[in-house]
C-alpha cells in the first residue's frame, strides 16, 4: 500500500459492486453479492479501525450468546469469502462518476490503485468523537466505552460516569441507571442541551446525579478504569471521582469524508439513503453507520448491508439489461 493519496495503477477490470468497509454492514452485503454471482470486491482499510473490530464482547448479536467484535467480523469475512468474495486490505479515498461501455458507472480511487464497478455500497462506519484526554485511548474497552446499549449490562451495581450533555448523553445516562448503581453526568455548560421532556426524566432518576460546569481532565486506573480527575471550570477546583466505567457521548462522526460533493447527507456527514439503501447518487448505495439512522448496532448493519446488497444488484441488472424469464 502507499501512503499518499496517488493512486499508483489503474485495473481495467470493471466490478459489478464494490464494497467499501470490512466491519458487519460491508461484509454482510458481500455474502448477498457473493452468493448472487455479482462480480464484487470488497476493500477493508486497515488505518481506519472499525467499531465492531475495536468491540471486546457482543452479547445482543441474535443466535451468538456472546463473541468478541473482532471475532464475530472475522466469522463474517470467512462466510463471504466462501461463496467467492474478493476482499483487498486498502483504503478507499474517493469516488468519481465515469462511463464504461456508454454505462454509468464508478471510477474508486484506492492507495493501491483506481478499480470501476458499476455500483458502490459504501458501509465505512462511524468514528466515536474523542475527548482527547490521558487514559481514553488506554482504558478503551476496560471501562471507557460510546455504546451504553452494548456495554450497559458490564456495569451492573457500579458507579459510572457519563460525559456530555445532549439528548444522546442524558437517554444513555438514563438507560445505564437499569445496571449501574450510580451514574453521575458530568457536563461542561451550566445547563443540559436535551430536550426538556429527557431532562424531566433525568431529573426525576433517583439513581442520576449531575455535576455541572465540569470537564473532565484524566481517566485514571490500572488494570480498569477506576477514576476521573475533574476541574470545575467556575472555581477551577480539581476533584476526583471514583467510577468504574466512563461513557463518552460528545457525538460521533461518520466516515464519509471520501464522498464529498457526491451524494446527500445530514447535518452530522451521514449519508442519507431511500428505503432501498440507494443515496441521492444513482448507483451508491450505503450502509451501517455511515448513513442517518437512529440505531447504530451490529444487527442494523448487517440488515443495512443485506438491502443494499440485493438493491444493488437489481440495480446493476438494469443497467446490463439482465432480463429475468
Ligand atoms: C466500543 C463499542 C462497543 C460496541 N458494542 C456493541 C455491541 O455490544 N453490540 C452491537 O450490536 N453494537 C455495538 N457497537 C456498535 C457496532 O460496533 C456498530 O454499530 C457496527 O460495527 C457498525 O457496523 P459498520 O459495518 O457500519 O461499521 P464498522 O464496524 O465501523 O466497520 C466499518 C469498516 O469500514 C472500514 N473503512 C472505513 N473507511 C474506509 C475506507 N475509506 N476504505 C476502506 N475501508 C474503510 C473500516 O476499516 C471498517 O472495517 C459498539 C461500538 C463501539 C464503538
Amino acid at each position: 500500500m502507499t501512503t499518499n493519496n496517488e493512486p499508483r495503477t489503474t485495473n481495467h477490470e470493471l466490478y459489478d459492486i464494490v464494497i467499501i468497509g470490512g466491519g458487519p454492514a460491508g461484509f454482510t452485503a458481500g455474502i448477498y453479492t457473493a452468493r448472487a454471482r455479482m462480480k464484487t470486491l470488497l476493500f477493508e482499510s486497515l488505518s481506519v479501525m472499525g467499531q465492531a473490530a475495536m468491540t471486546e464482547t457482543i452479547e445482543n448479536y441474535p443466535g451468538v450468546e456472546k463473541a468478541s467484535g473482532f471475532g464475530l467480523v472475522e466469522s463474517f469475512k470467512k462466510q463471504a469469502e466462501s461463496f467467492g468474495l474478493k476482499t483487498l486490505q486498502d483504503t478507499v479515498h474517493s469516488l468519481c462518476p465515469c462511463k464504461e461501455g456508454g454505462r454509468d458507472a464508478w471510477k474508486v480511487a484506492a492507495d493501491s490503485g483506481e478499480y470501476k464497478a458499476l455500483s458502490v455500497i459504501v458501509a465505512s462506519g462511524a468514528s466515536p468523537k474523542k475527548l482527547g484526554i490521558p487514559g481514553e485511548s488506554e482504558f478503551l474497552g476496560k471501562g471507557v466505552s460510546y455504546c451504553a446499549t452494548c456495554d450497559g449490562p458490564f456495569f451492573r451495581a457500579k458507579t459510572v460516569v457519563v460525559i456530555g450533555g445532549g439528548d444522546t448523553a442524558v437517554e444513555e445516562a438514563l438507560f445505564l441507571t437499569k445496571f449501574a448503581a450510580k451514574v453521575i453526568l458530568i457536563h461542561r455548560k451550566d445547563r443540559l442541551r436535551a430536550a426538556k421532556v429527557i431532562q424531566e426524566r433525568a431529573f426525576a432518576c433517583e439513581k442520576l446525579s449531575f455535576i455541572m460546569d465540569s470537564v473532565v481532565l484524566a481517566i485514571k486506573g490500572s488494570a480498569s478504569v477506576s477514576s476521573v480527575d475533574i476541574r470545575n471550570l467556575r472555581t477551577g477546583e480539581v476533584s476526583s471521582i471514583e467510577c468504574s466505567g466512563v461513557f463518552v457521548f460528545v457525538g460521533w462522526s461518520p466516515n464519509t469524508g471520501l464522498l464529498e460533493d457526491i451524494v446527500s447527507k445530514d447535518p452530522s456527514g451521514a449519508v442519507l439513503v431511500d428505503g432501498r439503501m440507494m443515496s441521492s447518487s444513482p448507483g451508491i448505495f450505503a450502509a451501517g453507520d455511515c448513513t442517518s439512522k437512529i440505531l447504530h448496532q451490529v444487527v442494523t448493519a448487517c440488515g443495512d448491508g443485506a438491502v443494499a446488497a440485493y438493491a444493488a444488484g437489481q440495480y446493476v441488472d438494469e443497467l446490463k439489461g439482465v432480463a429475468y424469464k
